[in-house]
């Protein structure tokens, strides 16, 4: 026996986990494609969001399922719309790191009402997307968290 209150080990856990150790293979699609392939990657691809990448590999935008579906409500020639178009973009990219405590990026997508992160690492000529994190991510979290402690 630690020693510790069972609380006390609980939150020592938790801010152990970082976005490192819970992070997924991000999806990434270059910002050129178009609307309908972006559909079909997702589909393939059995992913929520697509990170969008520019010519240099950086992050450029998201695309959630619901910019997709709006568009191909409103839109006919989903062939011929590149993604740039519809997608959110840089600056507005809410993002996390590796070393991010996976607290730290639950917070940012709760306050941003999203359901994902790219994880990033910052070059010089922008930002490279090495992960994802999602509320998924988050549950199999909480989950190993209870499993560690027997509850
Ligand atoms: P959905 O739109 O399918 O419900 P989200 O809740 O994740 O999925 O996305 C809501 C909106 O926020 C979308 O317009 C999406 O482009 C945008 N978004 C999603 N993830 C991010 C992010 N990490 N940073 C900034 N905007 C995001």
């Amino acid at each position: 026996y630690s020693g510790k209150k069972p609380t006390q080990s609980v939150s020592d856990g938790m801010i152990g986990m970082k976005v490192g150790d819970f992070q997924s293979i991000p999806v990434v699609v270059n910002e050129n494609v178009s609307v309908y392939d972006a559909i079909c990657q997702m589909f393939l691809e059995d992913v929520g969001t697509l990170f969008v990448v520019d010519k240099s590999s950086c992050l450029s935008g998201v695309l959630s399922r619901k910019d997709l579906l709006r568009t191909s409500i409103g839109t006919t020639e989903l062939e011929k719309l590149p993604v740039h178009v519809i997608m959110t973009r840089m600056p507005n990219i809410t993002y996390c790191k590796k070393q991010d405590t996976l607290i730290h990026a639950a917070k940012k997508m709760m306050d941003k009402q999203i359901d994902s992160l790219p994880v990033i690492v910052e070059k010089s000529k922008g930002l490279e997307v090495v992960g994802r994190i999602t509320k998924t991510n988050i549950t199999a979290a909480f989950l190993s968290l209870a499993e560690e402690h027997e509850l």
